[in-house]
Parts: C-alpha cells; sequence; structure tokens
C-alpha cells in the first residue's frame, strides 16, 4: 500500500495504475461503514484508492471541524488489510493554498436539507470531491447512502460537468440496535448513545405506515416526531420527506421517496435516512 501526501506524486504514480480505478474518498477516523465501500471498490476495480481529508471548506465556522476525530495510524492499519493500493493524504495547504479561489456550486439540490442547515456544507464538498477526482482520476467513486443527499448533489456535479466516471452508491452500515455508523458517534455518551437508536426507529415507523397504506406525509411526520420526542436527550432539527430526485417536500408520499432526519443529541449532530416502499 503506497501513502500519498501530494498532488505531484499521485500525477506521477497515476499512468502506472491498472483500470479501471475505484476511489473512495472519506474523512477518515473509518467504520465499518467506510470499509465497506473501500471493500466494494476492491471487489470491483484492479486498482483502489481511498482519500483520507478532513475537508475544512466543508464546516461552518460554529461547527466541529477542530474537533473532528483523527487517528490516521489506525485508518492506515485498517486500509492495508482491505488491500488498498493507494492512499492519498494531503494537508490542508496542498489541496487549498493561500492563492486558492475557484469553487463548485450546485444548485438548487444543495439549498435543501442539509444545505439549508449547514450553509456553504454542499459547496466545500463539491469543491474537494470535484479536486479529488481531477487529482485521482477514478474510472468509479464509491459514496454512502448515509449521506443520502451528498450522494445526489455529487451524481448532479458530475453529470452537469461531463465528469467521465461512474459514481456507485453504497447501502448505510447500522450497528445492531440501527443506528448508522458515522465517526460522530464517538461524541456521544453513554446516554446519548442509547437514545440515539430512536433516528433508525423513526425511519422504520415511516416505513411501516407507508406500507400500511398512509400516504399523507403530515401524518407520517407528526409520528415520527412523537416517536424523536420520547427521547429526552433528542432535539429534532429537520425531519423530511421528500421527492427522491428533486428534495422536493412531498405532501402525498410516493415509491422511494427520501425520509431524512437531522437530531441533535447535545453537542452532537446526527442524520439518516431511508427509501420508503
Ligand atoms: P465521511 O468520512 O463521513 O466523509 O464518509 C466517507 C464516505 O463514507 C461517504 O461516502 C459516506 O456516505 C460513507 N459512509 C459514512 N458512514 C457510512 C455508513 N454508515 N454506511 C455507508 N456509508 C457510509
Amino acid at each position: 500500500m503506497k501513502i500519498i501526501k501530494t498532488i505531484a506524486e499521485f500525477r506521477k504514480l497515476r499512468p502506472k495504475l491498472t483500470a479501471p480505478v475505484g476511489f473512495v474518498p472519506t474523512m477518515g477516523y473509518l467504520h465499518e461503514g467506510h470499509l465497506v465501500l473501500v471493500r466494494r471498490a476492491r471487489a470491483e476495480n484492479p486498482s483502489v484508492a481511498v482519500s483520507i481529508f478532513v475537508n475544512p471548506t466543508q464546516f461552518g465556522p460554529k461547527e466541529d471541524f477542530a474537533h473532528y476525530p483523527r487517528d490516521p495510524q489506525r485508518d492506515l492499519a485498517l486500509l492495508e488489510k482491505e488491500g488498498t493500493d493507494i492512499v492519498f493524504m494531503p494537508s490542508a495547504e496542498e489541496i487549498y493554498p493561500p492563492d486558492f479561489n475557484s469553487w463548485v456550486e450546485v444548485g438548487k439540490l444543495a439549498g435543501k436539507l442539509e444545505g439549508a442547515a449547514r450553509p456553504g456544507h454542499f459547496r466545500g464538498v463539491a469543491t474537494v470531491v470535484a479536486k479529488l477526482f481531477n487529482i485521482v482520476q477514478p474510472d468509479r467513486a464509491y459514496f454512502g447512502q448515509k449521506d443520502a443527499q451528498q450522494l445526489l448533489v455529487i451524481k448532479k456535479m458530475t453529470a452537469d460537468l461531463d465528469m467521465n466516471l461512474e459514481i456507485v452508491a453504497v447501502p448505510t452500515v447500522r450497528e445492531p440496535d440501527g443506528l448508522a455508523m458515522s465517526s460522530r458517534n464517538t461524541y456521544l455518551n453513554a446516554g446519548e448513545r442509547k437514545q440515539a437508536a430512536v433516528l433508525y426507529q423513526a425511519l422504520n415507523l415511516a416505513q411501516k405506515l407507508y406500507s400500511g397504506g398512509e400516504k399523507d406525509a403530515k401524518a407520517i411526520l407528526k409520528q415520527m416526531t412523537a416517536l424523536i420526542q420520547q427521547q429526552p436527550l433528542a432535539d429534532i432539527e429537520y425531519i423530511s420527506i421528500a421527492d427522491a430526485d428533486t428534495l422536493d417536500e412531498l405532501d402525498r408520499v410516493k415509491p422511494s421517496a427520501l425520509v431524512s432526519l437531522a437530531v441533535r443529541f447535545g453537542n452532537t449532530r446526527l442524520i439518516d435516512n431511508v427509501a420508503v416502499g
């Protein structure tokens, strides 16, 4: 496994990689959710590159960039075990030199849900992913459905900007109680961690109500809200039932609608989603 820290080094190595090249961008502090992406990339491509980069531009000024968990040595050991060929771990200065001044803005889609709650977040995500795609030049890139809106934004960016690669979506990996795996779960104290299982319960409730014939979004949202509010540490930021392609809110729930939520437990903000039907 080669560890590469500069763009120049990556460019030198790139022509030697056997195509197709599978790429998994991450912010590190790897868990099983990330490793499933790496395994999928490993199974589908003769060359696998993984990036570890905590991208400062996708964090708001009051968000957790400085505290985001980091453990590069452990990450490298995990990636080695998965048979990763290349790990790209640039510094912030390598990606954003002092005179950096170009941004990728994905329109309407990026302004909803997470984009509304975290202004500038998807501008940072789209910009860094575009840069990583230009550096790595992958044939396929792997993203988790855990971040469903991110996946949509990246797909839209690649289509609109004619980026020549395939975006592969990978299902969410969960803890035994249903909590979606996330590097941010390490922030939760024992009480918060226990109550956080309610997020998946609420998403399952939406599934169940929909399958049972309830198609009124308001009615489903009301029951989800009531269930989450039974956990005293849960502070709901949003719950949404939206069209899976446009993210427009739905009045009548239709097949494969995206049910998504953002809920705070103390200082920790968790997101999760399911597609109904
Ligand atoms: P992150 O390190 O949080 O930026 O995540 C890197 C990639 O891993 C993104 O494509 C995420 O959607 C994906 N990912 C994170 N958590 C999970 C999970 N629990 N299941 C599947 N994919 C995940």
